[in-house]
């Protein structure tokens, strides 16, 4: 894997453990020399993340949408900077230019960007790894959403396992370096 998406919240989130968790995510990621595709902005931890990167000499690509770029709003010092036209076409690019994809804790953004990865897995438009860094066990709920889903028959057991989770950024890594992908049939 040379390079992952990373989708995490535009906020900081209420709790210490959230930033130093992108941090550590951001130190792993160069350490194997890994460059990160995100979102662009500097705000929450999506600038925790950009930032350490930078910090430690590390390769951070950053797409936002014209609506999106403000004042300040840009994390400065980005190794390249995509300004595109919408969300849709952020998301494309995003995905083009990574071989997998992590999603750290965040909101709406950062769910709605990592069911996109994994519903474009399921359908078999991209085999690249996805993961979930479960900070804290801040995604516990939705995991079990998911088993839910399963347990209704709305999700396959197939597609559920698509998504690799791990509490340890450095785990969930070495998980989706040695992803290998298997064949979903979606009817
Ligand atoms: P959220 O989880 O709702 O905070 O949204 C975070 C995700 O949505 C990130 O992964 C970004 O791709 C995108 N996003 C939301 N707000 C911003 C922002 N102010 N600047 C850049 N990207 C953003």
């Amino acid at each position: 894997m040379k390079t992952v998406c990373v989708f995490c919240g535009s906020s900081p989130g209420a709790r210490d453990i959230y930033r130093v968790s992108a941090r550590r995510l951001a130190a792993g990621l160069v350490e194997r020399n890994i460059g990160i595709v995100y979102g662009g902005g500097r705000a929450g931890l999506m600038g925790e993340l950009a930032a350490s990167a930078l910090e430690a000499g590390g390769r951070v690509t950053g797409v936002i949408p014209e609506h999106l770029v403000k004042e300040r709003s840009v994390q400065p010092g980005l190794t390249a900077l995509h300004v595109v036209a919408d969300m849709h076409v952020r998301k494309k690019m995003m995905a083009d230019l990574a071989d997998g994809f992590i999603a750290l804790p965040g909101g709406y953004g950062t769910l709605e960007e990592m069911l996109e990865a994994l519903s474009w897995a399921e359908l078999g438009l991209h085999c690249k790894p996805c993961g979930l860094l479960d900070v804290a066990g801040f995604y516990q709920p939705f995991l079990e959403f998911l088993d839910d889903a399963v347990a209704e028959g709305f999700l396959r057991p197939e597609s559920r396992n698509l998504l690799c989770v791990k509490c340890s950024p450095d785990e969930l890594i070495e998980a989706l370096c040695s992803y290998r992908p298997g064949i979903i049939e979606k009817h």
